[in-house]
Order: C-alpha cells, then sequence, then structure tokens
C-alpha cells in the first residue's frame, strides 16, 4: 500500500499540535492555554486570568473583558451603571447592523461601554470602560450619549472621570451620526474642565480613530497601557498619504509618551493603585 492510498489525495499534516503538561497527558484533560504573540509563552487561560491576562513571562498585555477590567479598577461591588437601556438603533438601514446588534443583546451584552459610579481606592468617581467585543469598540450615538451623559452626571454631582478606552473608531454603521459623537462628547468632556473637574484617560489596545480623535484624548491626564495601539488613522493610510515608511514602533504606546501624548505607561496590575494615588492628589476636598 503506498501512503497515497492510506491517506487518498490530501496532503498529510506535517505536524501536529501536542499538550504542554505532563500531569495533563496523564490525566487525558487539556486546558484552554494561550501562547503569548510576544514571547511565544504557553501559559493555561486559567493562570493567565489570575495575571489579568498580562504574559507572566514578558508583560504582554493581553485583551481584557470589561467585566474583568471592572474588578481590576472599581472596589468590590462598588459600581453602580448608568443608561444600561439605551439601545442604538439602525438610522440608516445599513445591511447587517440590526440583525449584529440584536445577536450581541442577546448575549447579554448591551453596548461598547459600560458607565456608571464606583470608588476606586475609596475615591468616589464616574468610570466608563469600553468594550472591544461589542463592534470592535466602535462609537455610535448610545457610545457618545453615555460618554456625555457620565460628564454630565460627574459635573452635576463634581466627580473625577475615568475613561478606559479601547475601540476602533466612529461605527461605520451610523454613518454621519457617529462622526457627530466626537463633537458631542468633546463638547461634554470641555463642560467638565471648565469646571475644574478631573479626567483621567487610560488608553488600551487599541484605542483608534474618532474616539482617539475625541474624548479619548482630551483628559488631563493620559495613561496607556504598555504596547497599546493609540492612532488615528492607521499606518497603511498614512504611508500612503506621506510616500514615507513608517517605524515599527509608530503609535505604540511608547512613542506616545516619548512624543508627549501619553503622560505614562501603567502596567496593568498597577492601573488600580496609580488611579487611586491620583485621585487622591487631586480630590477637591468636601
Ligand atoms: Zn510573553
Amino acid at each position: 500500500m503506498t501512503i497515497k492510498d492510506a491517506f487518498g489525495s490530501k496532503p498529510r499534516k506535517k505536524y501536529v499540535t501536542l499538550p504542554v503538561y505532563a500531569e495533563d497527558l496523564q490525566y487525558g484533560a487539556v486546558p484552554p492555554v494561550k501562547r503569548c504573540p510576544r514571547c511565544g509563552l504557553r501559559t493555561r487561560e486559567e493562570e493567565l486570568a489570575q495575571h489579568w491576562n498580562v504574559c507572566p513571562a514578558c508583560g504582554h498585555h493581553f485583551p481584557l473583558a470589561v467585566e474583568r477590567r471592572l474588578e481590576l479598577v472599581a472596589d468590590a461591588g462598588s459600581f453602580e451603571p448608568f443608561d444600561e437601556t439605551l439601545r442604538s438603533v439602525d438610522v440608516l438601514g445599513f445591511p447587517g447592523y440590526a440583525d449584529k446588534l440584536a445577536a450581541l443583546w442577546e448575549s447579554g451584552r448591551s453596548e461598547a461601554i459600560v458607565t456608571g459610579r464606583a470608588t476606586v481606592g475609596g475615591e468616589p468617581v464616574v468610570l466608563g470602560v469600553m468594550d472591544s467585543e461589542f463592534m470592535m469598540g466602535s462609537m455610535g450615538s448610545v457610545v457618545g450619549e453615555k460618554v456625555t451623559r457620565a460628564f454630565e452626571r460627574a459635573l452635576e454631582a463634581r466627580l473625577p472621570v475615568i475613561m478606559i478606552t479601547a475601540s476602533g473608531g466612529a461605527r461605520m454603521q451610523e454613518g454621519m451620526v457617529s462622526l457627530l459623537q466626537m463633537a458631542k462628547t468633546s463638547a461634554a468632556v470641555g463642560r467638565f474642565s471648565a469646571a475644574g473637574l478631573l479626567y483621567i484617560s487610560v488608553l488600551t489596545h487599541p484605542t483608534t480613530g474618532g474616539v482617539t480623535a475625541s474624548f479619548a484624548t482630551l483628559a488631563d491626564i493620559i495613561l496607556a497601557e504598555p504596547g497599546a495601539l493609540v492612532l488615528f488613522a492607521g499606518p497603511r493610510v498614512i504611508e500612503q498619504t506621506i510616500q514615507q515608511k513608517l517605524p515599527p514602533e509608530f503609535q505604540r504606546a511608547e512613542a506616545c509618551l516619548q512624543h508627549g501624548l501619553v503622560d505614562a505607561i501603567v502596567p496593568r496590575q498597577e492601573l488600580k493603585a496609580v488611579l487611586a494615588r491620583l485621585l487622591a492628589l487631586h480630590r477637591t476636598g468636601g
């Protein structure tokens, strides 16, 4: 019998994937493992979660779900959400948008940002966390409205605002209505800042497009996670426009720090302590 007879005309696989842990081989269970794109280390998802999805070997920051992000930053049990019932409308009749929204709502997510009141290290704040798993964290009318209302409520209560961003930019399915949110949220930040209140943003991977070009970069203090991409237009678009090759570190948080767009890069495990300290330092008294 030839090899071809045995395997048919399909090419044979050149390699197989083996589980990493000897004890798992022994018991026959293979736990889900994630491979670090930076250093190649394979870590069990469970162990990675214990490190807030940061690679224990090289410090690479994997994405972190919005619920975990709230756990990371807000004091336990302190988060009280705002505007959970606001829902996007398919104003343009964009092909597939209504179905996409319906499927996401069905899965228990309501929009690409959660906002609410919380305490961080005992300091009361208004907190927003973007959800990159909801249509890439894109900003449509509801994200813009929730951000605007968060700033308005914080202004009324004279509380600081923390926005943790992750976004693919404006939501194309809502066209001009999405772009309008850039102006709307910027105006809300402007009114808030004019009252002398503190706004801190935390840029996480990736923060792009209309969110970068509006409320994400209008903060008094702009923090970023290591390695986060922070950009308005992508590198390909810029290279084509200016006809120049861009350096590989271009648009990473580290380059943004060097050029003054970002004030500090804060590893995820230190984020809560840094935020709590900044809030305590800027406390308006009362
Ligand atoms: Zn790594």
